[in-house]
């Protein structure tokens, strides 16, 4: 069996739904999770068959919701590198320090997941065209596997999201909107449109299959680390996409035995200061966020002022002796020239939101020394030209360089 896939279910009234037909929210307002027969699962398959497959989050297929590989729409995409961060880490006082590196991946960044597994549902389901609210890079993605599997796509973004993410759309040949306000104001617009229309809403967690894309960061994670999980992964967190989903692949691989029951590696939320609502909530220990007023930060695949599955996002902080931690801007730039200039990565400012936060949880002693430590970075430094500030002088032919 190419899936094991049961059914979808609601996490907050645990009602169940039919995945073989187009669900969004459950009637209670909650995002729906995926359900597999875990069981089964485990006695079909084994890790040594996993050796032989090709390196790209479809090695896991029995763990995504795609019931036919004709359906399958891949560009390659997953198992990025993990790579040791040796001179940071010296640096910051951490012995074993990890970078999952997500700016390799088809569109540079990690949306490719959410875009390739959601799409490849949408095909499965006989969707004809999608509509997204967007900061950019998931739109971007999700326009290229839309592209890819021949299904139309509308797409509205924030005029001040990174301008090569809107050259991505349009590229790809969506029907690309600006919309003078934030992410927020992006998904009021989506959302009237695909109340109007018979087109399918792949907003954030309005589908369930994107998180199923992102939770391979957690299973890929897993099989890295030779099923020994790490002490702390640190996730710059915006939809919250990417937590809820690490989770729940670390939950799916104890289920199935791959994994030891009763070890969680400490999960943190990562924002920026002049966008933090998980953070604000989770220090006052609340199940769900408020919405964050004038948001505003560099980080812009962060800039969410209020994600709908934050309840889910908080639960994964609190079940696993989390935390979460908010950056400044001028913190993570200044993170993210250090990255560039002692390990030689060009990551994103997200990514390097990130990595400022393993220093501080460092410097307080909530990470200590001797923790294995895995910061993700999510996108591709090269996306986002405009973070980095040069004055470089220009020479004449004749001028020769003096280094003295
Ligand atoms: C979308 C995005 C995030 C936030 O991811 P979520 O899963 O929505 O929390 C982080 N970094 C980058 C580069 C992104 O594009
Ligand atoms: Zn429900």
């Amino acid at each position: 069996m190419y899936s094991y896939v049961s059914h979808l279910y609601c996490p907050k009234c645990q009602d169940n739904f039919d995945s073989s037909t187009k669900q969004h929210l459950c009637h209670c307002g909650s995002p729906l999770l995926v359900e597999y027969h875990l069981e089964e699962l485990s006695r079909a398959i084994n890790k040594d068959m996993l050796q032989t497959r090709p390196s790209s989050l479809w090695r896991y297929h029995e763990l995504l919701p795609i019931n036919s590989p004709e359906n399958v729409v891949s560009l390659g995409e997953g198992m990025t590198p993990l790579v040791m961060m040796d001179e940071l880490g010296k640096q910051i006082g951490i012995h074993s320090l990890y970078m999952k590196d997500e700016g390799l991946i088809p569109t540079g960044s990690f949306k490719a997941r959410g875009a390739s597994v959601g799409i490849s549902k949408a095909k499965e389901l006989e969707v004809k065209e999608i509509a997204m609210p967007t900061n950019g890079n998931a739109g971007a993605a999700w326009s290229l596997y839309a592209a890819r599997a021949g299904i139309k796509a509308t797409i509205v973004m924030p005029v001040d999201a990174p301008e090569i993410t809107r050259n991505e759309c349009a590229i790809a040949g969506a029907n690309l909107h600006l919309v003078n306000g934030l992410i927020s104001d992006a998904g009021k617009i989506v959302g009237d449109l695909v109340q109007k229309q018979t087109i399918y809403d792949v907003s954030t967690l309005k589908e369930p299959y994107r998180i199923e894309g992102k939770k391979t960061m957690g299973l890929e994670l897993a099989e890295q680390f030779n099923w020994e999980i790490p002490d702390v992964i640190l996730y710059p967190t915006g939809g919250g996409v990417g937590i809820i989903g690490i989770f729940k692949a670390l939950k799916e691989l104890q289920q199935m035995g791959w994994i030891k029951p009763d070890k969680f590696p400490r999960l943190v939320a990562v924002q920026a200061e002049g966008c933090a609502p998980i953070v604000e909530a989770w220090e006052k220990k609340e199940k769900s966020s408020e919405y964050w007023q004038n948001s505003s930060t560099v980080a812009f695949g962060i800039n969410v002022p209020k994600a709908i599955g934050d309840f889910l996002v908080l639960d994964a902080l609190y079940e696993t002796d989390g935390c979460a931690i908010a950056i400044s801007d001028q913190a993570l730039l200044e993170e993210q020239k250090k990255i560039a200039n002692t390990e030689g990565c060009f990551i994103c400012p997200e990514g390097a939101a990130a990595f400022n936060a393993a220093r501080k949880l460092r410097e307080n002693g909530w990470i200590k020394e001797t923790d294995k430590v895995v910061v993700l970075n999510t996108g591709a430094g090269i996306k986002y030209p405009n973070t980095v500030k040069m004055n470089v002088p220009i020479m004449e032919p004749e001028e020769r360089i003096n280094i003295n």
